[in-house]
C-alpha cells in the first residue's frame, strides 16, 4: 500500500470539512487555535511516518494523554487501580459529575476526566506531583524519539484558571476517600498532562507500541506487557470518546482516543497508528474533520479490529 498517497488522498477527501465544528472555548488558550488546521499522520511498523497537511505542527494533546497516563498507573499499581476506577463506558460527557454521586466517587472509567484524575493520583502514589509530570513527559519523549516534546505552560495555566469543573470532580472524588494525595497536587498533574503539545507525527510514533502488543517495533523496547496493551486498546474502543464512543466504534472500528485540542489517536493492531488533528469539534468533543478523515481512511484501507 502506498501510504503517502493514502494520507494525501484522505486529506483531499475531507477538505470540505476544514474549519467545521466548534473549537473548544472553555479553555481560553485553546480558543486561539486556527480552526482551519488539518493534519494526518500514519506510523508503520518500521517507524516510517507518512504525513499530510499540518501533521508536523504541535497541538494540545489534551485527553489523548489519558491513555499514556493509564499505562503508567497500571505499571505502578497494577490491578489495584480498578478498586478506584471502573472499566465501563459512561455514556456521559467527558466532564460529567452526575454518576459520581450514585457510584460513590468511583469514576466509570479512566478516560473520562474524573477517572483520569484518579489515574493521576495513582501515578503520583507516594511521590510528588512534579515527579509524576516528569514521568509522563519523559515517557512521551522516549516513545516519540524526540526530546523536544514539551508542556505548553500557557495552556496548563489556562486549564488551571478555568478548571472549576475539573476541581469539582476532583474534590467530589476526594470526599469519598478515593484520592490519596492532596487534591490540588493531583489536579496540577492532570492540567499539565493535558497541556502536552505534540504533532500528529510525534504522537503517531509515540503510540506505535500499542499496535504491537506493548513492544516498540523499532527500538524493540518492551514498553508494557501484551495483556496491558490489549486492555488499554479495549478501553479506548469502549470509552475513548465519552458519549460518542459507540458512534466512533461503529464508524471507524478501531481503538481511539479523542482530545478537545482536536486530535484523535487511533490504533490499527498489527499494522501501526493513525493520528489526525483538526480543532473543530462535534458536540461530544471529537474532532469533526478528524473523525471524517478516519472514516475515509478505513473505507480506503479496510482497517478494522473486526475483520
Ligand atoms: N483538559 C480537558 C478537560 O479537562 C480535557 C478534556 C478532553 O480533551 N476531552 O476538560
Amino acid at each position: 500500500m502506498d501510504l503517502q498517497k493514502l494520507v494525501d488522498d484522505v486529506l483531499k477527501d475531507v477538505e470540505v470539512y476544514r474549519g467545521h465544528g466548534e473549537v473548544a472555548s472553555y479553555i481560553p488558550a485553546l480558543k486561539a487555535v486556527d480552526p482551519r488546521k488539518l493534519g494526518i499522520a500514519v506510523a508503520a511498523e518500521d517507524g516510517s511516518v507518512y504525513c499530510a497537511g499540518d501533521a508536523e505542527e504541535p497541538f494540545s494533546i489534551q485527553s489523548i494523554s489519558k491513555v499514556f497516563m493509564l499505562n503508567l498507573a497500571l505499571d505502578h499499581v497494577g490491578a489495584t487501580l480498578w478498586n478506584h476506577v471502573g472499566r465501563e463506558p459512561s455514556g456521559s460527557p467527558f466532564n460529567s459529575i452526575v454518576q459520581l454521586e450514585a457510584e460513590k466517587g468511583k469514576p466509570r472509567n479512566p478516560l473520562i476526566n474524573a477517572g483520569a484524575i484518579v489515574v493521576c493520583d495513582n501515578v503520583m502514589n507516594h511521590g510528588t506531583a512534579d515527579e509524576a509530570v516528569s514521568e509522563i513527559l519523559d515517557f512521551m519523549r522516549e516513545r516519540a524519539g524526540d526530546a523536544s516534546v514539551a508542556i505548553d505552560a500557557n495552556v496548563a495555566q489556562s486549564e488551571n484558571q478555568a478548571g472549576f469543573l475539573n476541581r469539582s470532580l476532583a474534590y467530589f472524588v476526594s470526599a469519598f476517600g478515593n484520592l490519596r494525595n492532596p487534591v490540588e497536587d493531583v489536579l496540577s498533574i492532570y492540567f499539565r498532562q493535558c497541556a502536552i503539545a505534540m504533532s500528529c507525527r510525534q504522537l503517531a510514533r509515540a503510540a506505535l507500541y500499542l499496535a504491537f502488543d506493548g513492544n516498540d517495533p523499532v527500538t524493540r523496547d518492551a514498553v508494557t506487557i501484551s495483556s496491558r496493551a490489549r486492555r488499554i486498546n479495549a478501553l479506548m474502543l469502549t470509552c475513548g470518546h465519552y458519549d460518542n464512543s459507540g458512534d466512533f466504534a461503529y464508524r471507524i472500528g478501531l481503538p481511539g482516543k479523542s482530545g478537545v485540542g482536536g486530535g484523535i489517536l487511533t490504533v490499527v493492531p498489527g499494522f501501526g497508528t493513525v493520528v489526525v488533528w483538526s480543532p473543530g469539534l462535534n458536540s461530544a468533543g471529537t474532532s469533526l474533520a478528524g473523525a471524517a478523515a478516519l472514516e475515509k481512511m478505513v473505507e480506503r484501507t479496510g482497517w478494522s479490529v473486526f475483520v
